[in-house]
């Protein structure tokens, strides 16, 4: 496969305007836009009868699996400024075994983001924002981020020539903070949180003359993350799972598929029906699960936010009413998952069917089977988990069994 092969098509671009997630006032499309007025994440918004005219499903069928198969729907106008790094459609992985064992008749699908440039879906987001950071003049970007951002920002402004600073909390795996040097960004660990890597990027914006690239200060990668609803849609034949697990930190996943399948009903690519959206996140760091219990529209920042699942410890989100008005809208809800829940999932996962999912995937799995015991999904249901990224990326229980070579081997206890 040859990924920049189907980029050197004609392609028109539908994008009409952005507009305010909270307020809905208008806001011009290229041009370079952070939060809206009102300090709100803004969308992209699409001519829809316009690409309706231009492409059909079908057509869908001669083009590259990677995500510029749904390009009528991207924000991005210019194909020099397409930045690939070969963003690939990822499999949807039955657990076969599982579901047997378990009496299930419906399905666990697991969509399975490891495939992507550096290892995890923030690919999606991060190629957007830096392709239209790229069409539109910015030279410098910077971020907060728990590992997976970083490296994706990282890589993909290395190869569109855009420097990139990033923080992290100073307890973010290892093999993240190494990535993202690797890959070319100036990184450095706080003594903090997200939130706290944040403000830094933010109150120093000005002076360093970074774009803030944090999740939803800028509109363009839930656009990247919107493929993963057009995907699954597609892979699923039109027709939409009946509910959908997602590990929630930032929420940009959750909000990017809602309105990816809001747009393909527009377009008339299926009907009226959604999946139940259910947010994940861990006991140790729930914000929004403890928002949805209350019945409010915003959640507050949790104190002392901890879990091994690193990339959904975001103790505060700017997108928190759009994540609840999704989840609210679809008839979903939003779960908490404890740590040693997680890691047992983990195992179990690997153990069963052969996926080492990371810590994030494996939270959606044991929120499953919490939602599946309390009777908030049925064993009928036809379930996609998101595993966002490589479960290579995260720790793994040690190994201490040795053999010595020199002494004869017991082959009874190896057994
Ligand atoms: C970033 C991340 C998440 C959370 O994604 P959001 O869209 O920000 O909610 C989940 N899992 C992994 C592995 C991540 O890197």
């Amino acid at each position: 496969m040859i990924f920049e092969n189907n980029l050197t098509t004609e392609r028109p671009t539908f994008t009409s305007h952005l507009e305010c997630g909270m307020e809905g006032d208008r806001y011009e499309a290229d041009t370079l836009h952070g939060l809206s007025k009102a300090g709100k994440p803004l969308l992209v918004r699409y001519d829809l009868d316009g690409v309706k005219a231009a492409v059909s499903r079908d057509d869908l069928m001669h083009r590259e699996p990677d995500i510029w198969r749904y390009r009528e729907l991207l924000p991005v106008r210019e194909i020099e400024n397409i930045v690939s790094l070969g963003e690939t459609m990822t499999p949807l992985i039955e657990l076969g075994n599982i579901q047997k064992a378990n009496g299930i008749t419906g399905q666990i699908l697991i969509k399975d983001e490891g495939h992507l440039p550096t290892g995890s879906f923030k690919a999606r987001g991060l190629c957007m924002a830096v392709c239209m950071a790229k069409e539109l003049g910015v030279r410098r970007m910077a971020m907060p981020t728990n590992g997976n951002a970083g490296s994706a920002l990282a890589a993909y402004c290395s190869r569109a020539g855009i420097e990139s600073y990033v923080f992290c909390p100073e307890d973010t795996p290892e093999v993240n903070v190494r990535e993202i040097a690797l890959q070319g960004a100036k990184v450095w660990r706080v003594n903090g949180l997200i939130n706290d890597c944040g403000k830094i990027v933010g109150e120093g914006k000005e002076k360093m003359g970074w774009f803030d690239t944090s999740t939803l200060k800028e509109p363009y990668r839930i656009e990247g993350k919107k493929t993963m609803g057009l995907e699954l849609a597609e892979q699923l034949g039109w027709q939409l799972p009946d509910v959908i697990f997602y590990p929630t930190g930032g929420g940009t996943g959750l909000i990017g598929m809602w309105k990816a399948f809001d747009e393909l009903e527009a377009l008339g690519w299926i009907g009226s029906e959604r999946p139940k959206m259910v947010a994940v996140q861990a006991t140790g760091c729930a914000p929004i699960v403890k928002a949805y219990n209350e019945g409010v529209e915003h959640a507050e920042l949790w104190p002392d936010a901890h879990t091994v699942a690193s990339g959904i410890r975001v103790p505060i989100a700017v997108g928190d009413f759009l994540i609840l008005r999704a989840v609210r809208n679809s008839g979903g809800f939003a779960i908490a998952v404890d740590d040693d829940v997680i890691d047992a999932a983990r195992v179990e996962v690997a153990h069963g069917d052969g996926l080492l999912l990371c810590p994030e995937g494996a939270a959606t799995y044991a929120a499953y089977k919490q939602a599946l015991a309390d009777g908030r999904i049925s064993k009928d249901d036809r379930a996609v988990l998101f595993n966002c990224g490589s479960g290579l990326k995260y720790p793994m229980p040690a190994i201490d069994r040795t053999l010595d070579r020199h002494q004869p081997i017991d082959y009874d206890a190896l057994g």
